[in-house]
């Protein structure tokens, strides 16, 4: 791009990749610069992210034309890492068009699409640094590379079927190389058949969406009873049959970075497909979709014309399978076939999912990932010259790296309580080191002691002879969320709510439902949730109904509750009760607890699943009523009582007891949380004159929840939430950065 616009302007000089970035030297006059900078910059492609640009003068040098000069990797790295694409609208053309030489080459890419990030082993990104390294141009292809004319001129990924990347089936036990039949893997998904293929980031299991006996299969083999998976259909056409699809979420699904998008499922009577709906997203009304994102996708779908299950291979809560060779028994083990290729994956990454709200469309980060991982570009924050290293929290981690003024926060890697998913991050983290240098002044960990990355993190220190600092998982997300918006440096008051399931508080406590005050990077917490007894440890997320035993035990008819315990259960859990001493003010224990005495959700598979089927059913209650405070068990009320949980259940049992429809009331619950939030930010303010509200932590992947704090908030105070990153602990890596650089 850069050779074309100054040779088109009779411009000469060098451009040459460093590790710092593009470096460009031209001769023209003083007064040009400016405008010549800002055209270059205006008409750049779509896929480049432009950080700063700027310009000097330096010493005098003529030069003969216009080159590209090759690169050098002498100076520190400091480069913002590409993401992967996903297939760009001319290279799908070539796909279809017979005559052209890539007609249903499955590795079609060029400059501006295909994988980056996941096949880098060193930087700058050029060819011999790519796992592409391993394929030698054929002659056209070399053309189409040094023709400064061509599309696929300087594309580091450029390969076709004279010089191709080849796909290979693992089919009973053997490999057959330079495979081609694409109608031999048709049949197989048409006759039930679970096939792993490799994708971008790592391996995808795949099967027919329609075939309820097959998925359920697919549910033992991953051993993931109920969680939900993603669709990949072959266009939004097709699509738009089963999903309600707004203009905001069509432009989202078709973006270059090939998310998934979760969408509303249609009612069965309003749709005409047979998609196994309930075996795929059980009692949800959300199911999370994507459009091919490879060629070899691309081609496959167009011939089977429906839709496919497109999941992570991997065994529930381990990390994705990227390595045929070295994890060939465990893709056997989940797949009746493999379809694999020989360009290497570097760094693995699971699929991206965000969400458009269903009135406003805001978009939330649901999992940031391939296509949107690490760079993460915000010009506004202050950062010191050090390097330091956050090692982020345990169930959604992620690591952020600080160097040389730039800010990396590493794709989600998963739950680290997983082994496997600790060797993972640490392989991960291992890479972005090879590939940054980073030499670490410090390293910052979340407070709790029984993390992994707390552990890892001293043990790093250690090793290192560093410093290693402790942040509070709360104020993390504060200062994530802070940051994010650019409100670190000023002086008035804002009130950060902080909602998740859990965090080691600074009293020992486990938090989750925080109110702070910041000040100029100054914190107070100056409400919580009410406190409520916390026992069975890591018992207590994985079954809703002890959260409503404990949270419940100060009502008075508790016969509901009771009926999900035996009588020994019932006897032991209330001598635990008796004595601990450890409390919560878990937000999300109280979702907890009101999904098990709504809906009857008493254990659950996945975390959030009590959580995300309550919204599914306020959900259902949502889309046919307006939301007024008038529903809230608030209403009439000045203040929040002081045992607010016990207030909040008691009435849910008096609904309940009253026969109303579940949906109503898990919406009324919803409509309550929002209500108390907004006494609690009309009380701060009163005492403290605050016009700006924050909000992060996993509660507000909820989007019936925000769309009701925006309702009830929004004349009052100006509201800021997460943007590029997820509101859940995939930000607190980046928030403990923060705290670090910012806190007072
Ligand atoms: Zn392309
Ligand atoms: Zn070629």
């Amino acid at each position: 791009y850069i050779y074309n616009f100054f040779n088109k302007k009779n411009i000469s000089g060098i451009v040459f990749n460093t590790n710092d970035g593009v470096q460009i030297f031209i001769n023209c006059e003083e007064s040009k610069i400016i405008s010549l900078l800002d055209n270059l910059v205006l008409n750049k492609p779509k896929i480049a992210k432009i950080k700063t640009c700027i310009h000097k003068i330096t010493e005098n040098k003529i030069f003969n034309g216009f080159e590209i000069i090759e690169s050098n990797s002498d100076n520190k790295p400091s480069l913002l890492l590409t993401p992967d694409f996903g297939i760009c609208e001319q290279c799908n053309k070539e796909l279809l068009q017979i005559e052209n030489k890539r007609y249903q080459y499955p590795f079609t890419t060029c400059t501006n699409c295909g994988p980056r990030l996941s096949i880098v082993t060193d930087l700058p990104y050029d060819r011999k640094n790519t796992t592409m390294n391993n394929f030698s141009m054929c002659s056209s292809c070399k053309d189409e590379y040094d023709n400064p004319n061509n599309r696929r001129f300087h594309s580091q990924t450029n390969s076709c079927p004279n010089c191709k990347i080849q796909l290979a089936l693992f089919e009973n036990g053997k490999w057959q190389n330079d495979y081609k039949n694409y109608d031999y893997i048709i049949e197989q998904w048409c006759k039930g058949k679970i096939i792993a293929i490799k994708g971008l980031g790592g391996f995808l299991l795949t099967c027919d969406a329609n075939n309820s006996e097959t998925i359920k299969r697919l549910r033992i083999l991953k051993n993931r009873p109920s969680k939900p998976f993603a669709l990949m259909y072959h266009d939004v056409y097709e699509l738009a049959e089963d999903v309600e699809m707004g203009i905001g979420e069509k432009l989202e699904i078709e973006e270059l970075y090939a998310p998934i998008v979760l969408l509303t499922i249609k009612k069965e009577m309003d749709r005409w497909t047979k998609l196994a709906v309930n075996d795929i997203a059980p009692n949800l009304n959300s199911v999370g979709v994507m459009l091919p994102n490879t060629p070899l996708f691309k081609i496959l779908l167009d011939k089977y014309k429906k839709p496919i299950i497109a999941t992570s291979a991997n065994l529930s809560g381990e990390p994705i399978i990227f390595d045929e060779e070295k994890s060939l028994n465990d893709l056997t083990a989940l797949s009746d076939l493999i379809l694999s290729n020989n360009r290497k994956i570097t760094i693995p990454q699971d699929d991206s999912v965000v969400k458009l709200s269903s009135i406003k469309f805001y978009k939330t980060i649901f999992r940031r990932s391939r296509g949107l991982a690490p760079s993460y570009l915000n010009t506004n924050l202050k950062l010191p010259k050090t390097s330091i290293l956050g090692l982020g929290a345990m169930l959604k981690s992620t690591f952020t790296i600080l160097n040389n003024k730039k800010i990396h926060v590493s794709q989600y890697i998963g739950n680290t309580a997983d082994y496997q998913t600790q060797e993972n991050f640490k392989n991960t983290l291992n890479t972005y080191q090879k590939l940054l240098k980073p030499n670490f002044d410090v390293i910052l960990t979340d407070k709790h002691s029984g993390y992994f990355t707390n552990i890892y993190g001293k043990e790093l220190a250690e090793e290192k002879g560093i410093e290693i600092v402790e942040v509070q998982h709360h104020k993390a997300h504060l200062f994530a969320v802070l940051g994010e918006n650019n409100l670190l440096e000023t002086d008035e008051n804002i009130l950060g709510i902080i909602w998740d399931g859990t965090g080691l508080g600074d009293d020992g406590n486990i938090w989750g439902g925080e109110f702070f005050l910041y000040n100029n990077g100054t914190t107070n917490r100056v409400h919580h949730l009410d406190e409520f007894p916390f026992i069975v440890g890591d018992k207590l997320p994985k079954e809703p109904r002890i959260s409503a035993f404990v949270i419940a035990a100060e009502i008075e008819n508790k016969k509901r509750i009771k009926s999900k315990f035996s009588k020994t259960e019932w006897n032991v859990y209330k001598k635990l009760l008796k004595s601990s001493t450890l409390k919560s003010t878990s937000i999300g224990r109280l979702f907890d607890a009101a999904a098990s005495i709504i809906l009857g959700i008493d254990k659950q598979t996945y975390e959030g699943e009590a959580a995300m089927q309550l919204e599914s059913a306020a959900h259902r209650y949502f889309r046919k009523n307006n939301f007024t405070k008038y529903y809230s068990y608030l209403n009439g009320f000045d203040e929040v009582p002081v045992k607010f949980t016990v207030f909040l259940l008691q009435n849910i049992i008096i609904d309940l007891n009253k026969e109303f429809n579940p949906d109503f009331i898990a919406a009324k619950f919803h409509i309550t949380l929002a209500h108390y939030m907004s006494i609690i930010a009309n009380e701060q303010a009163r005492k403290n004159h605050l016009t700006k509200v924050v909000f992060s932590g996993g509660v507000f992947q909820n989007q019936w929840l925000k769309e009701l704090i925006l309702s009830f908030m929004q004349n009052d105070f100006e509201l800021f939430f997460h943007n590029e990153l997820s509101p859940n602990d995939e930000n607190i890596s980046f928030g403990q950065l923060m705290y670090y650089i910012y806190s007072k």
